[in-house]
Order: structure tokens, then sequence, then C-alpha cells
């Protein structure tokens, strides 16, 4: 029997955020009211309950906040993936703007928090990509 990953299905919400994806972009909702950012995407901003929302491409850059190695698959799919690294990065844009997604270490390079790590993007099906974050040099 075939496994397949995931797929993620964008909502009004996110719909912005995935189309950015598609094409390399971290793409973020920025409140009008309070100019705060917010991950993940929501119709409403949660620091002040705005629902005048922009969509703002962002620079990935940012520092491990926290990450863990999965050693046991969380489903089917992600049999050839383990172990996985899944990581949480802070962004520079904004403090605690936080985005949990697979981490890698580069070359040379030990996951450890507070290191700088960027957001970066992979393809998974046809128009759809996923976060990833790159920690040290490629
Ligand atoms: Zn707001």
């Amino acid at each position: 029997m075939a496994t397949f990953r995931p797929i993620p299905v964008p909502d009004e919400a996110s719909q912005s955020y995935w189309e950015g994806a598609t094409r390399n972009a971290l793409v973020l909702p920025r409140c009008s009211g309070c100019a705060q950012f917010h991950f993940p995407p929501l119709l409403h901003c949660p620091h002040c309950g705005s629902g005048e929302l922009d969509s703002v491409e962002v620079n990935g850059a940012g520092t491990v906040y926290s990450f863990t190695t999965l050693n046991t698959p969380p489903g089917p799919a992600f049999i050839d993936l383990v172990p996985l690294t899944v990581g949480v990065i802070e962004l520079d844009v904004q403090p605690m703007l936080l985005i949990t997604a697979n981490m890698f270490a580069g070359k040379s390079t030990k996951i450890q928090i507070g290191a700088h790590a960027e957001i970066f993007f992979t393809t998974i099906a046809e128009d759809v990509s996923i976060p990833q974050i790159q920690v040290g040099e490629v």
C-alpha cells in the first residue's frame, strides 16, 4: 500500500502564505491595526483582534528557538524521513514570531538553540511547497 505525505490545503486565512511558498517567499499576515505579524495565518489578529490584515513578504532569517529529533515516524508517510529533526525558529523580523518546520543542519554545523537559521521551501507536490529550516551554511 502506498502512503503519501499529507498535503497542506490552503484556506481563506492561509492562501497567501501557501501561494508565497510556491515561489520560495515567506508571506505572513501583518495587522493593519497594531502592525504585528502572526503565524500560523488567522483571519483575525491574535494580538488585537482586528480583521484588517495585509500579506507581507518577510525575510526568513532568525535563530533556533527549540528543536527535537524524532526517531519514530509520526505516520507511515514519514518512515523514510526519520531520524527527523523538527525545530522552531524565531524570526528576526519580530520577537516571538515562531515557525515550526523540519530542521536541517548545514555542513560542519550542530543544531543548537540560538544558532542562526533560515527558512527555505521544498516542493513536495505540484504547486505545493512547504517550509523547512536550514541551520548554518548549506
Ligand atoms: Zn493587531
